[in-house]
């Protein structure tokens, strides 16, 4: 049996060599490492496969929040409500650019923003929502979209660990995460579901002017060179990272299909267990299992994760901090917060290795030990 790992990226590499050796060498002879056509040819790829209209390629997923906050014309103190039960990147840049991030609760069944929760945040100086597609499914993206339409609110999804997810709204129309709202943001930092060879990210927007401003942030401010319009940064995708990424993106559902099919082979071996649950999918999303996340009941967690160490088996804690007990925060008002969903999931969840190479021997190796040790 192959070692296992979180991500095996080693073995998913083995099987595109060839074609990802020779676009790499293909920009090495061209030398356009900035700007160059493959970053061009993504964007439009990315935008037929997802149907954004705009795809802005950028330099990581923090970097596309961002740049998605500051497009928005928002002012300092402004509300921006995002969950707490997620990655540090997308509550960070909320306060970077000095805006309130205003932590709410997720639902414990799909670990994503509780609709119910984001209205009772809402103050008369709200602005924004973050929603995260957390693990790989969509957050209620309509019931959000109708609270955002009602008090005049923009969207911005982090959709860094749910690319090529498909939302159906309830007239039956499918959409891909990250398209929905205002503005989406994906990440293709290397154990993404798209993951490229290095830092990459994009901004998705269906607005012609938004995408202009978006652009025109990414790139220093200016829409002519060496004319600032606006106080922007520098966030670009690297032509090697787009040439890879070219590559990946052909690949995207079939690693999708991968990763479906080894959840449910842990599905299936964890089926009707007092003490685990395994993953819901809401019925409008499907799931692309970014993550393989089970919730513990009366297991000690963390002896668990020391156990599956003992047996090579690795296993993870996203997260153990939610950001409203981060010391980031303090200053944000963190500490006042009672999300007691959120710490209820931050001390129960373990996430089990999941990628696009895991066979079934692996599986069966992966599944035994968990049951071992719950089971003793
Ligand atoms: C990975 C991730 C990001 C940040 O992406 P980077 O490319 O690492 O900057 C943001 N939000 C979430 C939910 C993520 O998982």
């Amino acid at each position: 049996m192959r070692p296992i790992q979180m991500v095996d990226l080693k073995q998913q590499y083995e099987h595109i060599k060839p074609e990802v050796d020779a676009a790499i060498h293909s920009v090495l002879d061209s030398c356009a490492f900035i700007n160059g056509k493959p970053v061009q040819d993504f964007a439009k790829h990315l935008s037929a496969y997802s149907g954004s209209k705009h795809v802005i390629p950028c330099a990581n997923g923090t970097d596309a929040l961002q740049i998605a906050l500051m497009a928005l014309g928002l002012q300092p103190g402004d509300e921006v409500i995002t969950p707490s039960f997620t990655y540090i990147a997308t509550t960070e840049v909320i306060a970077l650019l000095r805006l309130k991030p205003v932590f709410v609760e997720v639902d414990t069944q799909t670990f994503c923003i509780s609709p119910e929760a984001i209205e009772k945040a809402i103050t008369p100086k709200t602005r924004a929502i973050v929603p995260v597609h957390l693990y790989g499914q969509s957050a209620n993206m309509e019931a959000i979209m109708q609270i955002a339409e009602k008090h005049n609110l923009y969207v911005i999804e982090d959709n860094a660990q749910a690319i090529g997810c498909n939302y159906t709204f309830s007239n039956g129309i499918k959409k891909k995460t990250g398209t929905i709202g205002t503005i989406g943001c994906t990440s293709f930092f290397p154990s993404k579901n798209l993951g490229c060879y290095g830092d990459g990210g994009a901004i998705f927007t269906n607005d012609d002017q938004l995408a202009e401003q978006l652009k025109m942030i990414a790139n220093h401010g200016q829409k002519i060179k060496y004319y600032h319009e606006v106080v922007g940064c520098n966030s670009r995708l690297d032509t090697l990272q787009a040439a890879i990424l070219n590559i990946k993106l052909k690949k995207l559902d079939e690693y999708i299909a991968a990763r479906q099919k080894a959840a449910a082979y842990y599905d299936k071996a964890f089926a009707g267990h007092s003490k685990i649950s395994t993953p819901f999918v809401a019925s409008y999303t499907n799931h692309v299992f970014h993550q393989y996340t089970l919730i513990l009941d009366n297991v000690n967690r963390d002896e668990l994760n020391k156990y599956l160490a003992e047996h090579q088996v690795p296993s993870m804690i996203y997260y153990p901090v939610p950001a409203h007990r981060q010391k980031m925060f303090e200053a944000f008002g963190g500490g006042a917060y009672q999300l007691p969903q959120t710490d209820w999931l931050t001390e129960r969840v373990i996430s089990l290795p999941i990628h696009t190479e895991l066979d079934q021997d692996q599986l069966a190796f992966i599944t035994q030990k968990v049951l071992a040790y719950i089971n003793k």
